[in-house]
């Protein structure tokens, strides 16, 4: 029996901006078993980054609960939530969030090095992730030095790199060309089936959930409906 890897109830988070309350989330149950690509689809604004922020750790929900391998993680303090993020998470992020001053090699080998890798591993490691991708000839390129495309390629070698059981990824095609956006879908698709991990994938385009799994689609906060792939 596959088991749920991801286990939301009731989640609602709500924002406060001066007087004014911002209902980001309303009331999401949701459960991603180990394995599944799953697309969260919706407008802009409708509440798909604060879902995978709040999934990821990053942002405590108003209410409800999120269950991650077993482990309850809105009930983690900082510590705990850094330790759960290094050990199980993956992300991929719209702007790549690469280190600037950073070569590919040094942004891919970071992950490694907070799990205490020896240097000589980690940068045979991060080499490998970077040859994946199709990046062996630009381990030494800073971002500066990098296409969007290749620098998410390096964003993506970094999420990779120590095969995080669940994956992450916020509009990861967001700022690239149709050609581009293509490759990259597919890289991330290729990698996460590889590894066997549990990808869930946000976007405001249709065309990243005829990949998947499952569709979540997400309005105003709610899911207005999910459709699953039999
Ligand atoms: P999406 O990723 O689908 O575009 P978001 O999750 O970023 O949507 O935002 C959902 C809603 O929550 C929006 O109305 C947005 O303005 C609001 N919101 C998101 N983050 C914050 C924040 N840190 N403070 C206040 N409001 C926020
Ligand atoms: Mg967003």
């Amino acid at each position: 029996m596959d088991k749920n890897t991801v286990e939301i109830k009731n989640l609602r988070k709500v924002y406060r901006v001066g007087d004014e309350k911002v209902v980001a989330l309303d009331n999401i149950s949701l459960n991603i078993r180990s394995g599944e690509i799953c697309c969260i689809l919706g407008t802009s604004g409708s509440g798909k980054s604060t879902l995978l922020n709040l999934i990821a750790g990053l942002e405590k929900p108003t209410r409800g609960t999120i269950k991650i391998n077993g482990n309850h993680i809105e009930k983690m303090n900082e510590r705990q939530l850094a330790l759960f993020r290094q050990r199980f998470v993956g992300f991929v992020f719209q702007s790549y969030n690469l280190l600037p001053t950073l070569t590919a090699l040094e942004n891919v080998c970071l992950p490694l090095t907070f799990r205490g890798v020896k240097k000589q591993i980690r940068e045979k490691e991060a080499a490998r992730m970077l040859s994946a991708v199709g990046l062996k000839t630009h381990i030494n390129h800073r971002p500066t030095q990098m296409s969007g495309g290749q620098q998410q390629r390096v964003g993506i070698a970094r999420a990779f790199v120590c095969k995080p059981s669940l994956m992450l990824a916020d509009e990861p095609t967001g700022n690239l060309d149709s050609k581009t956006t293509r490759e990259i879908k597919e890289l991330i698709l290729k990698l996460a089936r590889e590894y066997q991990q549990t990808l869930v994938v946000v976007s405001h385009d249709a065309d990243v959930a005829s990949i998947a799994d499952k569709t979540v689609h997400i309005l105003d906060g709610n899911i207005e409906k999910i459709e699953e792939k039999s």
